[in-house]
């Protein structure tokens, strides 16, 4: 099932994130995990790809078990770190073989201890020009690609990414799913402002629900988005206890989701980072409200 035919502001799906286990039980239990969620009909489901080491043959492992064994959607990340083209272009058979039906194609962020990205020899500088090999190469994916409501933290000006983002999807992308963001309106204006620059691809939001005061601020501190100062003062409050940073977390995302189904937008795309139950509670509450 190819994703762009399943995003519908008549019928939004939801959609579940997930990272490669590093050991064969982590992969059990994921699995696992996945039947759980199965019941809350996810419109697919998409896992990331490492900066390199055997997680990154976890990922292309795991979409096929995920929708050979469950039956769900599976979307594999891939990303243009370290690897030739020659290499991307195996991978990509590898996916269509496994009778894949998407990709979501990244330029993927520089590895742990390097401060900026490097091109790969023989490899690509930004995702646009893996989008553009994809369909050169005639695979029959549907191609996702990333964007970025606040601006890519690289980037000089929101409008030079945005000119970025255009010609990534020109090259050949079918939907966008955006970097996390916990303020709406970053999310409406950048449509907006992606729709006037021509864009009309759809723009899945990723949403994330915090579990974790130290994540977030690891997670914002990386990505740049923005934590609403009301939002920021509540969490602060309850820091030291756990059960209530989760509550809070998830009474925010599914605020923020009622807001994105009610103004129309085609799907919602949860960051789970493996913890299903807040993903989980959210979306039955979305559920019962339709
Ligand atoms: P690009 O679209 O290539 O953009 C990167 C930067 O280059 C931007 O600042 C852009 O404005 C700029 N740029 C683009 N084209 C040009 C040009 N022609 N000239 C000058 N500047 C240009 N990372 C992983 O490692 N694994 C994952 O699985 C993963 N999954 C993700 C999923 C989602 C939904 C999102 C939002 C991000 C994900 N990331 C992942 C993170 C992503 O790899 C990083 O944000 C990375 O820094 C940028 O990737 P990109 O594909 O957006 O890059």
């Amino acid at each position: 099932m190819k994703i762009r035919n399943r995003l519908n502001p008549s019928n939004p799906c939801f959609s579940f994130e997930f990272f490669p286990p590093k050991t064969d039980e982590g992969v059990a239990n994921l699995l696992k995990t996945l039947e759980d969620l199965a019941p809350l009909e996810p419109g697919f489901v998409s896992v990331t790809y490492g900066a390199g080491g055997s997680t990154r043959d976890r990922t292309l492992e795991l979409v096929t078990r995920i929708k050979a064994e469950t039956g769900i959607e599976a979307m594999a990340h891939l990303t243009c770190v370290g690897h030739t083209r020659q290499e991307l272009r195996e991978l990509l058979q590898r996916l269509a073989d496994a009778k894949m039906d998407n990709v979501l194609i990244l330029r993927g962020d520089p590895p742990q201890g390097q401060k900026s990205f490097v091109t790969a020899e023989g490899g690509f500088t930004y995702a646009t020009e893996l989008v553009r090999f994809i369909r050169e190469e005639d695979f029959n994916f549907c191609l996702g690609g990333a964007c970025y409501p606040e601006g890519h933290v690289e980037t000089a000006s929101r409008d030079d990414d945005l000119r970025h983002l255009k010609a990534k999807v020109d090259a050949g992308l079918d939907f966008v799913v955006t970097q996390l963001f916990f303020d709406n309106a970053f999310y409406f204006d950048f449509v907006e402002r992606a729709r006037r620059a021509g864009i009309n691809v759809p723009i899945v939001p990723g949403i994330m629900p915090i579990t974790n005061f130290e994540q977030v601020q690891r997670f914002t501190r990386m990505c740049g988005a923005t934590v609403p100062m009301r939002l920021g003062l509540q969490l602060e409050r309850v820091k030291d206890q756990p059960d209530a940073v989760v509550q809070l977390g998830v009474a925010h995302a599914t605020v923020q989701c009622m807001e994105l189904l009610s103004r129309g937008v085609p799907g919602i795309h949860f960051y789970t980072l493996n913890k299903s139950p807040a993903t989980r509670m959210i979306v039955s509450a979305l559920r019962a409200r339709t």
